[in-house]
């Protein structure tokens, strides 16, 4: 066995509805600018020949229903509430149907984003990392598995900020689906289980101040909710 010289960091986890057993999250994958509407109110246009990529930590993760200081180096930290894909097969350079296989599950995800510092990386033309890998920052609820959920669609995907609907919108409105985004994202790099996908926001993101409640849903999954709490 390894000696190490300090504990290695906990493996971050996440539950799967109807299973006993975690999902322990690898990488973390976002897509941006996955709805035109979206794209529309960050000044942007669409791309729509292929998606574009950011990551975050697994120092990032953490699960729905907790309380999430207001983070340092941020005077305009905004909501994004998505729709996750949970990897449970390998999947590289992926067929339709092994990106579609390579789908295990699906659920509620926040990408709660620094905004001044994103914005400012992008007209200086830095890394992202500063506005989006965000310690807390990939809220997560629990997976409903792929089989039980079925394919993303009609569903609503929606996000209240202290009770009240700020955004409101459909999976169908994706521009890239999910399983678009996999084969993509394959081709890039050796998927494996663990790797989660957030795939984009609909419009309607705005900031949150400290003891805002954050709750939002998709049809046919696990609700999710977070509270901004104090800066520390
Ligand atoms: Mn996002």
């Amino acid at each position: 066995m390894t000696d190490y010289l300090f504990p290695p960091p906990e493996v971050k986890s996440i539950p799967v509805e109807g299973e006993a057993a975690k999902y322990p999250v690898n990488r973390i994958f976002c897509v941006g600018r996955n709805y035109a509407a979206h794209a529309a109110e960050m000044g942007m246009e669409v791309d729509s020949e292929a998606p574009f990529y950011f990551t975050k930590s697994t120092f990032a993760v953490l699960p729905s229903g907790e309380t999430l200081p207001y983070p340092p180096g941020t005077e305009n930290f905004h909501y994004e509430m998505e729709l996750v894909v949970a990897i449970g097969e390998p999947v590289f350079r992926g067929s339709r149907d092994e990106a579609e296989r390579a789908i295990y599950a699906y659920g509620c995800g926040l990408d709660m984003t620094r905004r001044d510092l994103q914005q400012e990386a992008r007209e200086k033309e830095r890394p992202w990392d500063l506005g989006k890998d965000v310690e807390g920052s990939a809220v997560l609820a629990p997976l409903t598995k792929a089989v039980d959920f079925g394919t993303p669609g009609k569903q609503r995907i929606h996000l209240e900020l202290n009770g009240e609907v700020k955004q409101d919108a459909h999976l169908s409105d994706l521009i890239h689906s999910c399983v678009d985004v996999v084969m993509d994202l394959s081709t890039f790099y050796h998927l494996q289980p663990g790797d989660v996908i957030l795939t984009g926001t609909p419009a309607g993101v705005g900031p949150v101040v400290a003891g805002d409640k954050l709750t939002g849903g998709i049809d046919g999954l696990a609700p999710i909710a977070l509270t901004i709490g104090q800066p520390e």
